[in-house]
């Protein structure tokens, strides 16, 4: 049969004018109903009108294009048709939906009409044809509540209302004595219908249309008019879909679940969604409509015997127990149970991914009314890719690009129990994933005394500094105020493997009282939280956690994942500890070893501070003699355990005001080991601090003022480098130079490093093997990066730096008003999170550019936080980077972004075979 019109494509009765392909035109639901028409399942008949109408809609005042409404009106004689059923007929009456569908899922964005066609005429013919009158009215009482908030716009008139209709239905079950709508009558059914109507004529001004194509065409423009609801539009900002795309409708024959017991409805998976275990998944009522089995007031049923008897024994039932009370599908309607585990294999080869499937059986026969590819855990994401693979159902490619490098975190750290309830107080930035609870303590050494105790604690603290190390260490989690995504707490946390949420500006922290407030509530030292540094979230109370397995499918995923990456992966470590969990892993190399952070923890952050107090070179030499053996030792292990690997070490680059001691205690316990007077070194702290210590004397301007820092560390690190040799352990040490922004500190600094390793040679007799590179990381660098390639053995672009210094952007500072921006439009992203490829990757092409014009071949890497974070390890690789580094723990999504940036460059080549 030809078109009836080019914007409405039919589907269903053997006919299928769409395409799962035309999501575009069709959105997601009406291009999938076309697919599996197309495929000769059993969808009840329909037609969809396309996005294109949507866009018109707006376009011409609410109009619709020439010929639609004839267009429509032979649509539904074909239905008719097919279901021997007429529209509006007394005695059978057809029954239709009309849906929303984007081309992308909103869930619960957009407005829906259900059991559209009944009036006072066909409820009659509806209870007479299906037997069953209590069903005919309930759908009635349903309708007219549906169309009275989604098409008459009947809502609460202010916040504080409660829905009006509902309210109507509590009266009926108290004057009723009742608790369920379900002990309702018909006759109550009847009442509360006539009472909806005198609402809506009182509210709106006029009764519930009693034509069904009023009622359609109505229904129809409401749906379009939902594209552009508060709830929508909010959706699209936040998920960056273009009000332009517009939304289809779809009318559909109803089918029923809910007409006795030989109906049923639910909703199935082709393969379980939380472990990825082949096999149909899922859940079903008998007698009852799809929102019964979501509203959750029974309890479904399975629908495998296996799975069936698998939740029984969970549960410690019997299986006799199980069996009378809670038959599966597969036992109370073997047929159909047979009829969907075809249509699910079907459908899962023919879309070649999971399918998340919603059915109905109406008098035995069973109808298909949705699928679309299934959401899943990070487990079964990661098992359905291997497996999917294994089964030839699609290529390894394809699997690598069936999970989101993000996910792959979930595998790695604790999350929140899906299950459990959340009392959210508050949200902050997502700095380092994870899910912990524990009592709050406000300062780090309460935190360690509370360790001790052997309690779980959660570090809340204004901001963190080195000061705080030893109680971020026996933390479970750590809660900041202020700081964005490369603050301290942020950079640390994440290199700990730690939960921690940063930036959360509803906390008020008040040290003194052991306190902190959000909104109303008061939170003291002792009582729990719980932080989800996946979402930012902090919650109230303890939440029971899911402990994280490592399966063979993970390992298997990572290893083919490492086989399509090009970009190599390194890990920022500072410890020998982290260089052990970089290597386990898969670190190719440390891309970052910062040297600062070396000092990190009481025993030696004195010595640091000693060395930043000195006022003479005296002072200064006394505190290296100190640092430099602790260095070389830490050098050492790390060299020894990357054995074979290269090991960038960043000379010193300590923000000053991490470093500096605070309050008066930490100057008089300072005085004490330099032998000096505490009110002079409380002058000399002052002199130091300064307005933007972010800008200030800190990376290579601190070697510049006092060459001999830079030294002392060299040596450290050439020694232990020749030590390691002398013993046949091959140490490969790149020394790397912070904040350069200017050819010629670069020539002065790698000038004193070499005069070092000559003094370093001559003493141990063997010369040191050693490379010198230079961050990249003040904007200039990228500019000038010709010349500085010309004297540089590698460059790493350090783009916390790059992003603060290319915006403007305090790294500490701006969580403050960054939500604003971000709230606003002004930027999609969190720029210290997601690499702003305009901008600065912009600047970084130039860096690139330059520098391997300058020097063919130069080695360039990425050691910012960006290095983790999925969009930006792929613009790291289309930006022809040779490595990134990140946290050890964020190897894994590093790995997995690189093997599908390099899928990704290769398919705008050559398309890869997948659906
Ligand atoms: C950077 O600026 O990107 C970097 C890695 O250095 P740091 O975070 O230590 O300033
Ligand atoms: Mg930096």
């Amino acid at each position: 049969m030809a078109r009836v019109h080019p914007e409405i494509y039919f589907f269903g009765a053997g006919v299928a004018e769409g395409r799962a392909a035309m999501r575009d035109v069709l959105g997601g639901k009406g291009a999938n109903l076309a697919e599996m028409a197309s495929l000769k399942l059993p969808v009840p008949p329909g037609f969809t009108i396309s996005t294109g109408v949507c866009n018109y809609f707006y376009e011409h005042k609410h109009k619709y294009p020439k010929g639609l409404e004839a267009g429509v009106a032979k649509s539904i004689a074909r239905i008719e048709k097919a279901m021997k059923h007429d529209f509006g007929d007394a005695a059978n009456p057809l029954l239709v939906s009309v849906r929303s569908g984007a081309r992308v899922s909103m869930p619960g964005m957009m407005d829906t009409v259900l059991n559209l066609g009944l009036t006072d005429k066909t409820v009659e013919g509806l209870a007479i044809a299906s037997g069953n009158a209590r069903f005919a009215w309930d759908s009635y009482r349903r309708f007219c509540q549906m169309y009275g908030d989604v098409v008459l716009k009947l809502k609460p008139e202010n916040k504080t209302d409660r829905d009006p209709f509902e309210e109507l239905i509590d009266r009926k079950k108290t004057a009723r004595q009742v608790k369920d709508d379900v002990e309702l009558s018909v006759d109550d059914l009847k009442e509360l219908v006539a009472e909806f109507r005198d609402l809506i004529r009182r509210r709106v001004g006029r009764d519930l249309p009693q034509d069904p194509q009023e009622q359609l065409w109505e229904a129809i423009g409401a749906v379009f008019d939902s594209w552009n609801n508060d709830r929508a539009i909010a959706y699209r900002k936040f998920n960056n879909i273009p009000g332009a795309w517009g939304t289809a409708v779809t009318v559909q024959s109803m089918v029923f679940g809910n007409l006795g017991d030989d109906c049923a409805t639910g909703v199935a998976f082709t393969r379980d969604p939380s472990t990825g275990a082949r096999g149909i998944y899922g859940e079903f009522l008998s007698n009852a409509q799809g929102e019964d089995v979501v509203a959750g007031i029974r309890t479904p049923r399975q629908i495998s015997l296996a799975a069936g008897r698998q939740s029984a024994a969970a549960n410690d039932v019997s299986e006799a127990d199980r069996k009378a009370q809670a038959p599966t599908l597969e036992e109370q309607f073997p047929k159909v149970y047979r009829e969907l585990l075809q249509i699910s294999h079907g459908l899962e080869k023919h879309f070649r991914d999971m399918q998340d499937m919603e059915f109905t059986i109406e008098r035995g026969r069973l109808f298909m009314l949705q699928t679309r590819t299934g959401k899943r855990t990070a487990a079964a994401a990661v098992r359905v890719a291997v497996e999917m693979a294994g089964e030839k159902l699609i290529e390894r490619r394809a699997a690598l690009t069936r999970v989101e490098p993000v996910q792959l975190e979930q595998l790695l750290h604790p999350r929140l129990d899906p299950a459990a309830h959340k009392d959210v107080i508050a949200r902050g930035l997502p700095a380092s994933p994870g899910a912990v609870y524990g009592e709050v303590v406000f300062s780090a050494d309460e935190a360690v005394d509370v360790h001790n105790t052997g309690q779980r604690v959660i570090l809340v603290r204004h901001e963190t500094s080195p000061e705080d190390i030893h109680g971020m260490q026996v933390a479970e989690g750590i809660l900041t105020a202020r700081g964005g995504m490369t603050s301290h707490a942020a950079v640390v946390a994440r290199g700990m493997g730690k939960c921690c949420v940063a930036g959360c500006a509803a906390l008020e922290i008040d040290y003194a009282e052991g306190a902190m407030k959000v909104a109303d509530r008061i939170i003291r030292c002792g009582e729990f939280i719980t932080l989800d540094g996946s979402t930012g979230e902090v919650i109230a109370g303890q939440v029971a956690t899911v402990q994280p397995e490592m399966s063979d499918f993970f390992r298997t995923f990572m290893k083919w994942a490492d086989q399509e990456r090009t970009l190599g992966v390194r890990a920022n470590a500072d410890t020998p500890n982290d260089a052990k969990v970089a290597i386990q892993y898969g670190a190719e190399g440390i891309g970052l070893c910062r040297t600062e952070h070396m000092f990190f923890g009481p025993g030696r952050i004195d010595a640091v501070r000693e060395m930043i107090m000195a006022e003479d070179h005296e002072q200064r030499a006394r505190a290296l003699e100190k640092i430099v053996p602790m260095q070389r030792g830490d050098f050492v292990e790390i060299l020894r355990v990357m054995a074979g690997k290269p090991v960038t070490i960043r000379l010193l680059d300590p923000p000053l005001h991490e470093f500096l001691p605070k309050d008066d205690e930490e100057i008089r316990k300072l005085a004490g080991i330099m032998g000096a007077d505490p009110e002079r070194l409380t002058q000399v702290r002052n002199n130091l601090e300064e307005f933007n210590p972010m800008l200030g004397h800190r990376g290579s301007r601190l070697g510049i003022s006092y060459p001999e820092i830079y030294r002392a560390q060299a040596r450290a690190i050439l020694e232990a480098v020749v030590e390691l040799r002398a013993e046949g352990v091959n140490a490969i040490a790149e020394i790397m130079l912070p904040l350069i922004g200017e050819r010629k500190e670069f020539d002065m600094l790698a000038a004193e490093i070499r005069e070092v390793a000559k003094e370093v040679a001559k003493a141990k007799g063997k010369a040191p093997r050693y490379l010198i590179g230079t961050m990249i990381e003040v904007p200039r660098a990228c500019i000038e990066a010709g010349q500085i390639a010309e004297v540089a053995d590698f460059f790493s672009f350090g783009t916390n730096d790059l992003t603060q210094m290319t915006y403007g952007l305090s790294r500490d500072d701006s969580s403050k008003f960054l939500n604003d921006y971000l709230a606003r439009g002004i930027y999609l992203k969190d720029p210290f999170q997601e690499l702003d490829a305009e901008g600065v990757g912009d600047l970084m092409r130039i860096g690139i550019e330059r520098g391997r014009k300058a020097k063919k071949g130069i080695k360039i890497g990425i050691c910012g936080e960006h290095g983790g974070d999925p969009a930006s390890v792929k613009l790291c690789h289309r930006l022809g980077l040779d490595y990134v580094s990140c946290s050890p723990f964020r190897l894994p999504v590093a790995k997995l972004a690189a093997a599908q940036a390099a899928i990704e460059g290769r398919k705008s080549k050559r398309e890869f075979k997948d659906v």
